[in-house]
């Protein structure tokens, strides 16, 4: 690379920041602008819906590096600036203003937005969502107050915001259509306890039904189920889902679907144009097919891959994906894709809340989940990675060290 390149990175978030610090210690000597639509510099976002919106976690612990380190790896970092198209052609990208930044390589780091619900009443005050640290300023001043709030969504945002707002005293009632909580990503068995967790610090549900409307005179006042339900409050947070950022690149007619579509390199179907983060949909070769991942792990791994891909020294990103949550006392990390699979198989006792599960796809581990047992990523990873056939019994024993599970191939 020469000194003279511009590197440009679109989204400053977890996985644009890591990206600009890779390029910087991997030694890239040319310019390196980072540009972000907020007016913050990159921070983490999980802290957003866990200690930081609960008032527990300071501001400064969000942050991915501290205010002078731009400046000191001589990162042009540009906030509140929202960069409105992208020019393949001329190898420019445009900010409000006409401005434009030529570049060598671009890396789109864009992320994902919520999904909104269309339902009557939905742009009434106090019917939020949470994605950003404003949302969470203004979802924690509310939540202070107390009173009564409405959970529209039962995923990780919703599981969690729903976590938060019980353990800052509020009365919560979650509302969605599926069965039980996460059951789109850990299914009914595990979604179940789960709901038992939530059910065990006073949370109601209101599942297997969607919202129709948001009920009130300016402010949120109630939420009307579809099955007639109406459920007084006094805040509602919508959770059901984000969208990838992908609008810049349809419309520089890159190759999208469910995101910015990249090979294992993470590069898009424009040669000099990269993507990581929430925002990219990969091909994966440990699944050999393309896999987009909304977890922070995954933005903070691939945006250094992409970094170093974008410097010619690019290896395939074939992490298993990861992604962590906390909710009152139960502490989980969860490796792998669920999805597809036909069994789950627990070592320790799911009621205890201390305890492995197994999601097996023929015979073999496609995920697992460790709640509140600890250290023992690598070695789940490696079993998922495997893909030989496991023996349930031995899986289930927690005698038998999960370190000796991988070569165990059922005879
Ligand atoms: C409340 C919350 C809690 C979470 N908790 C967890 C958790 O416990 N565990 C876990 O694994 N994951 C968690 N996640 C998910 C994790 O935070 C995301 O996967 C991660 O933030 C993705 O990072 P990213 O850099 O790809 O995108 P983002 O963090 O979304 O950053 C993208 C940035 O690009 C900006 N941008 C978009 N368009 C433009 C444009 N045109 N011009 C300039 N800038 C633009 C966006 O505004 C944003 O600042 C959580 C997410 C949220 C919202």
């Amino acid at each position: 690379m020469l000194i003279s390149d511009t590197f440009v990175i679109v989204g400053a978030g977890l996985a644009g920041a890591k990206a600009a610090e890779t390029l910087r210690t991997e030694g890239f000597e040319g310019r390196v602008i980072l540009v972000g639509d907020e007016p913050e510099r990159p921070y983490e976002r999980p802290p957003l819906s866990k200690g930081y919106l609960r008032g527990e976690v300071p501001r400064d612990k969000a942050y991915v590096h501290h205010e002078a380190f731009y400046e000191e790896h001589d990162i042009e970092l540009l906030t509140g600036s929202a960069v409105t198209g992208i020019d393949t052609a001329a190898s420019e990208v445009v900010l409000p203003g006409d401005q434009r930044l030529r570049f060598d390589r671009l890396l789109l780091t864009t992320g994902a937005a919520p999904r909104r619900l269309t339902v009557p009443g939905a742009d009434l005050d106090d019917v939020h969502v949470l994605r950003n640290l404003r949302d969470a300023d203004a979802l924690r001043e509310r939540l202070e107050a107390g009173g009564t709030a409405v959970v529209v969504g039962a995923g990780w945002i919703g599981a969690e915001v729903a976590a938060s707002a019980r353990q800052k005293g509020l009365d919560v009632t979650v509302v969605a259509p599926a069965s039980v909580p996460l059951e789109r990503v850990m299914g009914p068995q595990v979604g179940a306890i789960y709901r038992d967790l939530h059910l065990d610090h006073g949370v109601t549900f209101a599942l297997g039904t969607g919202v129709d409307a948001f009920e009130g005179h300016n402010r949120v006042e109630a939420v009307r189920t579809s099955d007639g339900r109406m459920i007084g409050c006094d805040i509602a947070i919508v959770g059901v889902g984000v969208r990838p950022n992908t609008a810049l690149a349809e419309r520089a007619c890159l190759a999208v679907d469910n995101g910015v579509v990249v090979d294992e390199q993470l590069r898009s179907s424009v040669p000099t144009v990269f993507a990581a983060g929430d925002v990219a949909n990969a091909y994966h070769p440990l699944y050999g097919r393309h896999v987009r991942v909304e977890h922070w792990a995954n933005a903070l791994h691939q945006g250094p891959a992409a970094a170093r891909s974008m410097l010619g020294a690019g290896k395939p990103y074939a992490r298993v994906p990861y992604f962590y949550s906390d909710q009152y006392e139960l502490g989980m990390e969860y490796s792998g894709l669920a999805q597809g699979s036909d069994e789950v198989v627990f070592r320790g006792d799911p009621a205890s809340r201390e305890f492995i599960a197994f999601w097996l796809h023929e015979g073999a581990v496609a995920a697992a989940m460790n709640a509140n047992v600890w250290d023992v990523t690598d070695a789940l990873q490696a079993l998922i990675r495997s893909g030989v056939q496991v023996d349930r019994a031995r899986l289930a024993d927690p005698h038998v060290a999960l370190v000796d599970l991988p070569t165990e191939v059922v005879s």
